[in-house]
């Protein structure tokens, strides 16, 4: 293989990506950036700083591989296993959803809800990589949150996540939903980023989301199933006026509106991502 500077390496590889991906400059720049900074184990800083560096034949070899997945469309995250989340750095893995930024805003509103000197009992449903759960435990360090999901494989990883990221105070149970909790242990707060998508969304046929876990997008015809069977259930997991906080599709507020109130939540409230769409919906449960 000819050495190749890591300047010239960047070069190439944003062409290709931008064409490949039809990313504009700028994208795909940071993107060649991110693969190669990963294969040198190196900050961008430092990539930008030495572009004259050589690259040795297994670097550029890596940096192909790596470079030719991301052409055929594989998430940058699945790429270098690693995603930022509020702060936090999670392992991800295709069995697993990749955090999003639009998830954020559920975590910021959970906070408001969770005073840092309340030993909150906090419900996690679908915890996929772990990010909502483990942020809150790391954030809240009295409070205790139980963290399920109904992939092995995501549970796993989740719980390295925790370790990794020293977290105590959370743990996790295999279980669908609701199906192998006990009702006489109650919730303070349930948080979930539930899938939402509907099954025949042609946005599931594009970009990084065909590469995720399906299980994590699509739940029926109208991508409603989830958030009903949450809605429906959750009552009986909650200490009276204890809250539940879930992520919805942006055309979804309404439904989950009148769903919430056909169910006798109170104090129900939408809040708008920082792309304004319409994404988190809190209420209150009225005790059973
Ligand atoms: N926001 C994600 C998407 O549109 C869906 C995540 C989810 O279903 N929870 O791809």
């Amino acid at each position: 293989m000819n050495p190749a500077s890591l300047g010239d390496a960047l070069r190439a590889a944003r062409s290709r990506l931008a064409q490949a991906l039809g990313l504009d400059s700028g994208v795909a720049t940071l993107e060649a950036q991110v693969l190669l900074g990963h294969i040198l184990n190196r900050p961008r800083a430092y990539l930008l700083a030495h572009p004259e560096a050589a690259l040795t034949d297994s670097d550029q070899s890596q940096f192909e591989t790596l470079l030719a997945r991301r052409e055929r469309g594989e998430p940058i995250a699945y790429l270098t296993g690693l995603r930022e989340f509020y702060g936090l750095e999670f392992l991800v893995t295709p069995d697993v959803l990749i955090p999003r930024p639009e998830t954020e805003l559920l975590v910021e509103l959970a906070l408001k809800l969770i005073s840092p000197d309340s030993p909150i009992r906090i419900l996690d449903l679908g915890t996929g990589s772990g990010a909502i759960g483990i942020t809150l435990a790391k954030l809240r360090p009295l409070a205790q949150i139980t963290a399920v999901d109904a992939s092995l494989p995501a549970l796993a990883l989740a719980l390295l996540n925790a370790t990794r990221l020293g977290i105590p105070n959370i743990r996790f149970i295999e279980s669908n939903w609701f199906s192998t909790l006990d009702e006489s242990n109650r919730f303070e707060l349930i948080v979930a980023n539930p899938p939402y998508v509907a099954e025949n969304d042609p946005h599931l046929t594009q970009g990084d989301v065909r590469f995720e876990p399906i299980m994590a997008l699509t739940a029926g015809a109208e991508g409603r199933d989830a958030i009903r069977h949450i809605a429906h259930t959750s009552p009986h997991f909650l200490q009276p006026g204890g809250r539940l906080l879930f992520e919805h599709g942006y055309d979804q507020a309404v439904f989950s509106r009148d769903l919430l109130l056909s169910l006798g939540y109170a104090d129900i409230a939408c809040y708008p991502d920082l792309g304004g769409q319409p994404r988190v919906t809190c209420c209150k449960n009225h005790g059973l």
